[in-house]
């Protein structure tokens, strides 16, 4: 994890149209392109493609379809409309069912009212047809208003829904035991975002302590929890606290981000354990790249090198 005025560096970056067009018009033009390495493709057939690779390494996986802050109820009906489709292509490929997404994605930001109705609309077709719906948690701002949506539905009925909780947040070892107590299932994260010091942990060790003592509480109190990271510490930390307590590996599972340590998911497979890789695919990708430029510098090299590769 970069320390936090890095992570804030690239947040300014991501915000800038320039490298936003210069991106978009070489980050994924080729099958080699650098934002290839991250993300599936530009639309859904890609990312199908994608999944049937990774279900043939005995992977699972979930399709989220890229798109976040949507500042017009045009914008979010459509990402709605998109999102319905991409289910209906999944169900016609035959691949398994799963799919994150985002609530300012439906509107969050324009009326919180209609991003509802939108998620309510999206669930009217996943969950019949067996869908797993894992709503991504955003920065700090949205994390009220999303567990509040997200017990909402939950009270209506819907159990085929999910949540994720970041341990870089102070409040977060709560929302834990509170989610855990409604009965739902968690993903758990350290945390994509910079986070000001009044609501998160600014030191890596305190946001790795944090991650280890909530998936400890996950895997003794949780719903089928989702741990999702790729640092190895927290992997083996889980898996032998799991060990030792003779919880059995099909109670929980690790995911892991399109494109990271693929040799770590397929080793985790080959032990046993259940991995499910997050497969981003769409066209408003940059952001989410950015995100993944953030958290690690030896990207950007990466990312450099395949730039000056391109041409025009
Ligand atoms: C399935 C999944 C879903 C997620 N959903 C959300 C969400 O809804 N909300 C949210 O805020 N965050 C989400 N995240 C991102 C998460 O919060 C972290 O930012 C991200 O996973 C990096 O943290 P880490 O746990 O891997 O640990 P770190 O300590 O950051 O990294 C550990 C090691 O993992 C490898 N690594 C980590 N990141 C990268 C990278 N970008 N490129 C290459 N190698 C890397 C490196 O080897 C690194 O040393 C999700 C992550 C996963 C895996």
């Amino acid at each position: 994890m970069l320390d936090s005025a890095a992570k804030a560096f690239f947040h300014l970056l991501a915000q800038s149209k320039t490298l936003k067009t210069l991106g978009s018009r070489y980050g994924m033009r080729r099958r080699e392109s650098f934002a290839r390495r991250f993300i599936a493709g530009e639309d859904v057939q890609e990312a199908i493609e994608a999944a049937r690779a990774v279900e043939a390494r005995g992977l699972t996986h979930t399709l989220d379809l890229l798109g976040e802050s949507v500042t017009t109820l045009d914008g979010a009906y459509d990402a709605t409309r998109q999102y319905v489709d991409v289910i209906a292509a999944i169900e016609k490929s035959g691949i398994g069912r799963g799919i994150s997404l985002k609530l300012t994605q439906l509107g969050l930001d324009v009326d919180k009212a209609t991003a509802v109705d939108n998620l309510r609309r999206i669930l009217e077709h996943a969950e019949p047809a067996d869908f797993f719906v894992r709503i991504d948690m955003e920065n700090s701002p949205y994390t009220d208003v999303t567990l509040e949506i997200f017990e909402t539905l939950w009270g209506y009925g819907h159990r085929r829904i999910g949540v994720v909780l970041q341990s870089a947040l102070y409040r977060s070892e709560q929302d834990v035991a509170h989610v855990n107590a409604l009965g739902a299932s968690v993903r758990l994260v350290k945390g994509a975002y910079k986070e000001p010091k009044s609501v998160a942990y600014q030191r890596k060790a305190d946001v790795d302590a944090a991650y280890l003592r909530m998936a400890k509480t996950l895997l003794a109190d949780g719903h089928q929890p989702a741990i999702a990271t790729h640092d190895v510490t927290m992997i083996e930390a889980v898996k032998q606290w799991a060990r030792e307590r003779n919880i059995a590996a099909d109670r929980f599972e690790f995911q892991m981000l399109y494109g990271i340590r693929r040799d770590l998911q397929s080793k985790l497979v080959h032990d046993g354990y259940r991995m499910r890789v997050y497969i981003p695919f769409g066209r408003e990708w940059f952001p989410y790249f950015m995100r993944r430029l953030g958290e690690r510098p030896a990207n950007v090299l990466f990312v450099a090198r395949g730039i000056l590769g391109e041409g025009d």
